[in-house]
């Protein structure tokens, strides 16, 4: 099934979240909720729901990317500090991503982690509270899409085969 979806989808962002949806789920996966909502994006995107513009893209499948991480079992920890638990100032400053911590992390625990990327504090903002990516900018977007990949990649061990072509996109 993955391999008619990759042929069929119009974008190489497209084609990375169909990588990431087969390589994270085996054949027979019930994962119901995370097909659904794969099926019901290609839908939008069919009947014009979503986009053209780049920026519904992106929302839709930062989105997918999370609700792929839920159903695996490896949701970030995104509403307070991963390794603390301390929740975050509210002007997103000085808040760091890690893949190891799998979360955001504050700046008194951010030298645990040398694997930790600096957020800018919209994304920080963005990450900590799924509902601001309504308002989000392009930027902002492109910068959590970036983080994504990376967070693949050190899943997979290995960086997505697209990867290298959105990041060109
Ligand atoms: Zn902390």
């Amino acid at each position: 099934m993955s391999q008619v979806i990759i042929q069929l989808l119009p974008g190489k962002r497209l084609t990375l979240a169909a990588e990431l949806l087969d390589l994270l789920t085996e054949e027979y996966d019930p994962h119901v909720e995370l097909f659904d909502h794969f099926v019901q994006f290609l839908q939008d995107i069919e009947e014009g729901k979503v986009g053209p513009e780049r920026r519904d893209i992106l929302i839709r499948l930062i989105l997918l990317q999370f609700v792929l991480l839920h159903e695996v079992g490896l949701r970030p920890r995104l509403s307070t500090c991963a390794n603390c638990k301390r929740a975050f100032a509210s002007d997103g400053r000085e808040i760091y991503f890690s893949v190891s911590a799998n979360g955001l992390i504050c700046r008194d625990c951010e030298m645990s982690f040398p694997d930790k990327i600096r957020l800018s504090p919209k994304a920080a903002q963005c990450l900590a509270d799924i509902k601001q990516f309504a308002q989000a900018s392009e930027a902002t977007l492109d910068e959590i899409e970036q983080v994504l990949i990376h967070h693949f990649t050190h899943i997979l061990g290995r960086p997505p085969k697209m990867a290298e072509y959105v990041q060109r996109a």
